[in-house]
């Protein structure tokens, strides 16, 4: 296979880490973005000592300018960047009726506004040089919608409009553009949840446990590799049976 540059926005946190791993062992050179110092040096060591070719830049998914800076940078310190991982979300969770206009906006910003500041540095090369994947990380949540998280679904459900539309933008590019959306999976966020109200989300979990990271990040290796060119514009489920569509 190939060997690629891939950039994955966020991938110091639970999902994010997985991807990374996976993408390495795959042989790609991996560049991730993380917001808050502290985990980076850590993060490179794991990389570095598992073998890989890892790079980490401090940058906002948020800002349209940084994540332009950033792209240029990673063009003139490593290389062009042919898979982008729109990976980095935070949730804020309210019903609509407690929802404030700032985290309304802080949802949108960091799980939506970011695939247009992500992408928008990225797309034409990738068009230019006739190969490219870019596989944004949404949720259950943005298909079937969630109690409590109007903004949240309607972000990720956002990132999935998005997604179909590019993807016929650049199709005849040999550019492929695919939503992967997740149920809910064992990391941290999801682990820190009362272990009442764990077992309950469980229960209702067809496969009768969560997600592992590594079965995201096996999707997304397959989505960046070659013999997936013929899969764009899709919205790939993959929530242990809880909900398809
Ligand atoms: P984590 O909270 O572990 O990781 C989120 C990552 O996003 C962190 O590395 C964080 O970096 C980064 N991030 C957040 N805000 C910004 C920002 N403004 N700029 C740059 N990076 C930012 O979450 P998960 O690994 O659980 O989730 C990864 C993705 O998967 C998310 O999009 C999430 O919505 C989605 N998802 C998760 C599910 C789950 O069950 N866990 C289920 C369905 C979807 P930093 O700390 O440096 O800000």
């Amino acid at each position: 296979m190939a060997k690629r540059i891939a950039l994955v926005s966020g991938g110091m946190g639970g999902i994010g880490t997985s991807i990374c791993k996976a993408l390495a062992a795959a042989g790609h050179t991996v560049v991730t973005t993380y917001s808050k110092p502290g985990k980076e040096q850590a993060w490179l060591a794991d990389m570095k000592e598992a073998g890989y070719q890892a790079y980490a830049y401090q940058c906002d998914v948020t800002d349209t300018a940084a994540c332009q800076a950033m792209v240029e940078k990673i063009t003139q310190d490593i290389g062009p960047v042919d898979i982008l991982v729109n990976n980095a979300g935070i949730t804020r969770d309210a019903t609509f009726k407690r929802l404030t206009k700032d985290d309304w906006s802080a949802v949108i910003s960091t799980n939506l506004d970011s695939v247009f500041n992500m992408t928008k540095p990225v797309i034409d090369g990738m068009v230019d040089r006739g190969w490219g994947r870019v596989v944004n990380i949404s949720s259950i949540n943005g298909q079937k919608g969630q109690f409590g998280q109007t903004n949240y679904s309607a972000a990720k459900a956002g990132m999935h409009g998005f997604t179909m539309a590019l993807a016929q933008e650049v199709a005849k590019k040999g550019v492929t553009v695919n939503t992967i959306s997740p149920g809910y999976i064992a990391t941290e966020m999801v682990m820190a949840v009362p272990e009442d109200v764990r077992n309950k989300i469980i229960a209702q979990i067809p496969v009768g446990r969560l997600g592992k990271p590594e079965e995201i990040a096996g999707l997304v290796n397959y989505l960046a590799s070659d013999v997936s060119g013929f899969m764009t514009g899709a919205n790939l489920a993959i929530n242990g049976g809880q909900h398809t569509m």
